[in-house]
């Protein structure tokens, strides 16, 4: 049976984008098929995946609202064999409030993607930053959340919030709901300030904490504006070493 993983924070800029991408693009190389959901209006996934926002056929936003869309029909192709993506749109920023007096509004995407579950080894759901009906979406259908956590100052602040939510979401709306990794992210390892972050956050978390910890490497900031992961656009990079070794631990647990 496949996983279905939500990378999920409601900070912006922390890595989920990032982590979403690269982790499927590593997935997908170590054999595995892998499918992206973008649930982020700001279609940053989509764009990072090369696929031009303007010209789609159809978006999550068809499938959530519009309830003729069938999910198959919106997936494409990527540059990577055996990763596929099914694409975001910036009128999907209008979802949450048009959701408001669906019944069930915090399973459409559950029902959504329930004939394709097992199409898929991995499904990955880039979850946009904040914690609204989105995000409750994406962590209804997901079995798993991996939390990117930003190794700076603040890295603590807002995760009592992110947690409690995931609790509410396991009790009332999916019991099996677990979280699988919390990954340190944009670690400078020159900095005294990231290494009291990324100590804070592995004696906070602990074993929920990936041995993997994701440096800050240029070449992960300049990868979506070729519209390639980085397994592709730098794969000797210190990015791609890290993201393939996220992979592999991902795999395991
Ligand atoms: P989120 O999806 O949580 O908002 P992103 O993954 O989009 O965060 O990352 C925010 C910004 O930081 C992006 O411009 C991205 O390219 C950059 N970035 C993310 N991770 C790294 C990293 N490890 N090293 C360098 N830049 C990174
Ligand atoms: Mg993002």
């Amino acid at each position: 049976m496949g996983r279905t993983i939500a990378l999920a924070n409601q900070k912006g800029g922390c890595g989920k984008t990032t982590t979403c991408v690269n982790l499927g693009a590593s997935l997908a190389e170590e054999g595995y098929s892998v499918l992206i959901i973008d649930l982020d209006p700001q279609a940053n996934a989509t764009i990072h995946l090369g696929i031009n926002i303007h010209k789609l056929n159809g978006s999550i936003y068809d499938v959530l609202i519009g309830e003729e869309t069938d999910i198959t029909s919106i997936i494409l192709n990527t540059p990577i064999k055996r990763l596929k993506i099914a694409p975001s749109h910036i009128n999907l920023s209008g979802a949450e409030i048009e959701l408001v007096n669906t019944i069930g509004r915090e399973r459409v995407l559950k029902e959504a993607i329930f004939p394709i579950k097992d199409a898929y080894d991995y499904i990955l759901i880039d979850c946009p930053p904040s914690l609204g009906l989105l995000t409750l979406n994406g962590l209804t259908t997901a079995d798993e959340v991996i939390i990117p956590l930003q190794t700076e100052f603040f890295a603590l602040e807002g995760m009592d919030k992110l947690l409690k939510t995931i609790q509410i979401v396991k009790e009332k709306l999916n019991h099996n709901l677990k979280i699988t990794a919390i990954t340190p992210t944009l670690f400078s390892k020159n900095t005294k300030l990231a290494q009291e972050a990324l100590k804070k956050i592995t004696l906070h978390f602990r074993d929920e904490v990936t041995s993997t910890i994701i440096r800050r490497n240029i070449r992960l900031a300049e990868a979506p504006s070729h519209g390639l992961p980085i397994t592709v656009y730098a794969p000797s990079s210190h990015g791609s070493l890290d993201y393939k070794r996220l992979a592999l631990e991902v795999i395991k647990r």
